[in-house]
């Protein structure tokens, strides 16, 4: 068993999509090791996305992550990394094969609806950024 962190992106709860993704994540064999909302700050949004600064795009996505609640999980199944990745589908939803969550439900390549860690590394980072031990029992 492998853990990933996912995020379900403020876009995704604004439209009130979160229901129909979890139900997706629990169909696809995931288990949900920790699940919470979060308002990320702006400060929160720029260390986490701090391999992106400096790019164009960077002031513009921590206006949206920061622009409402977002839920913050840990998942868990085999090759969960790979796998979330490939249910979230490409980064541009215009790209995304069919049945990904970026192609049913991102708006665009920022408002994309969920994240996932791209690695073993970043997984383990980003689980810590979120979640202190003991909510990870
Ligand atoms: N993003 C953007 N414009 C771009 C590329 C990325 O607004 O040209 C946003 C988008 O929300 C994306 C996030 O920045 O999910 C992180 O980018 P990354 O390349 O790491 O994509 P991901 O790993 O989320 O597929
Ligand atoms: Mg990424």
């Amino acid at each position: 068993m492998e853990k990933t962190f996912a995020i379900i992106k403020p876009d995704a709860v604004e439209a009130k999509n979160a229901g129909k993704i979890l139900s997706r994540i629990e169909a696809e064999g995931f288990g949900i090791v920790a699940l919470k909302k979060h308002e990320i700050t702006k400060a929160e949004a720029e260390g986490f996305y701090a391999e992106h600064k400096g790019k164009g795009f960077f002031s513009s996505l921590v206006t949206y992550m920061t622009s409402g609640p977002i839920l913050v999980m840990v998942l868990e199944r085999d090759s969960a990394i790979a796998h979330w990745r490939a249910v979230m589908g490409a980064t541009d939803p215009a790209k995304a094969d069919a049945g990904t969550i970026r192609k049913e439900f991102g708006a665009s390549i920022e408002r994309n609806a969920v994240h996932g860690s791209a690695n073993p590394a970043d997984a383990a980072r980003e689980v810590v950024y979120f979640f202190p031990a003991f909510e990870l029992l």
